[in-house]
């Protein structure tokens, strides 16, 4: 789960993360009381969506940069009036954009040198990790493409902690100051123990910065929790954004379905994520592509085929539908008959193509078949997904 700049910045002020003051608001009726709210000097306005890139963002109506620095009240209220309600496209948020609810006003910060700092889990080593940079404001893919040396990682080891050697290693090699160093390393401990508590999948600063007064500030924040752990967290849960979900994605997880919503036109519903992930390769192998990925588990009810297959038909690019059930735990009849119910129930116009495997399959055929749907069954799972890609196609 994600949540925005200016929410992560609050969680950064709990933990003792320094960061330059600021106030978000939704209103338009509220930026002024938002910038009185800030010290005197720069404002910078911030659009706030779940993606990077924002600075060298454009809007859809051609108004350029979804991060402004702005020398007057007036004019950060000129610019906080372009974002709002625009769609900002980034690198990270695809062609469509995203629409912006909230703006987010922060002091200006006197910038002496940009850096970059992570926290995230190294999947290889199954340890979180940090990863720190020279090359701060920029794209951290390209720093590791073009110039790895400049980009140092510490492995930390869950049973003992972060150390006090890897920190100093850590800002040796940032080349900071004494004191910098100093006030770093008290920032990334802070970093760490807010990583560890909350249960974050990654937290990136990009860029932290030292100022002239050897200072260290976090200006940019972007965070994401373990959705596995949120219910350890109602404070974390409070701050989901349903704005910036997929609609689809959000009606799944109401049922906890895993659904990821992707572009092409075959829908697929099947059970386990492996064989999940398994089907969109072969959709791919054999011409088509898939319209999403979605692993209803190996306990699914009826009700949650029902509702799975509701918001496949939702999704005006699905052409087709695929569903691949390997039954070990499932029951192929507790598919066969939430098919036919969702069927019944919301209708289908498009081609489907069901392979029913394992446990209970007989009873689940005779269910297919009894249904008077029409229905092409696979006798493998390539003769299925052979056949939905000719169907689409
Ligand atoms: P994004 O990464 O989405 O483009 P950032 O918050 O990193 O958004 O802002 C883009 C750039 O704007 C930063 O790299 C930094 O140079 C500048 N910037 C952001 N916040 C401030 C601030 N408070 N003071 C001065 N410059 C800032
Ligand atoms: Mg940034």
């Amino acid at each position: 789960m994600n949540i925005h700049e200016y929410q992560a910045k609050k969680l950064f002020e709990e933990y003792g993360i320094p960061c330059p003051k600021g106030a978000a608001t939704s209103s338009s009726d509220e930026f002024e009381a938002c910038i009185d709210s800030l010290g005197e000097g720069l404002v910078v306005v911030k659009s706030q969506i779940h993606a990077g890139g924002r600075g060298k963002g454009t809007f859809t109506d051609g108004f350029k940069g979804g991060v402004k620095l702005a020398k007057t009240k007036e004019e950060a209220i000129e610019y906080a009036n372009k974002m709002l309600g625009n769609t900002l496209v980034t690198i990270q948020t695809g062609e469509a954009g995203r629409k912006v609810q909230t703006i987010y006003f922060t002091e200006g910060a006197d910038i002496k040198k940009e850096y970059y700092l992570a926290v995230l889990l190294d999947r290889a080593t199954s340890r979180p990790v940090i990863v720190a940079s020279t090359e701060g404001g920029m794209d951290i893919e390209t720093v590791a493409e073009e110039t790895p040396d400049r980009i140092f990682k510490v492995f930390i080891d869950p049973a003992y902690g972060l150390a006090d050697f890897q920190l100093r290693e850590l800002v040796t090699k940032l080349g900071l100051s004494k004191l910098e160093s100093k006030n770093a390393a008290k920032l990334i401990r802070n970093l760490y123990t807010m990583f560890w508590e909350k249960d974050a999948d990654m937290i990136e600063i990009n860029p932290l910065i030292t100022t002239e007064t050897e200072d260290v500030l976090a200006l940019d924040a972007k965070v994401s929790f373990d959705s596995n752990a949120l219910y350890r967290h109602p404070e974390i849960q409070a701050l989901r954004d349903l704005n910036e979900e997929d609609p689809k994605e959000i009606e799944a997880s109401k049922f906890d379905l895993s659904y990821i919503a992707l572009d092409g036109s075959i829908a697929c519903l099947v059970n386990g994520a492996g064989l999940a992930m398994s089907t969109m390769d072969i959709i791919q192998h054999f011409g088509g592509s898939p319209a999403n990925f979605l692993d209803v588990g190996g306990g699914a009810s009826k009700q949650q085929v029902i509702a799975a297959f509701k918001i496949i038909l939702g999704d005006p690019n699905v052409k087709g539908i695929f569903v691949n059930i390997f039954g070990g735990i499932m029951d192929c009849d507790v598919i066969a008959n939430g098919i036919v119910d969702a069927v019944k129930e919301v209708g289908l116009e498009l081609p489907l193509v069901v392979r029913l495997e394992g446990n209970n399959v007989v009873a689940g055929r005779k269910t297919l078949d009894n249904s008077g749907l029409t229905i092409v069954t696979g006798s493998s799972m390539a003769d299925a997904a052979e056949k939905i890609a000719n169907l689409v196609a």
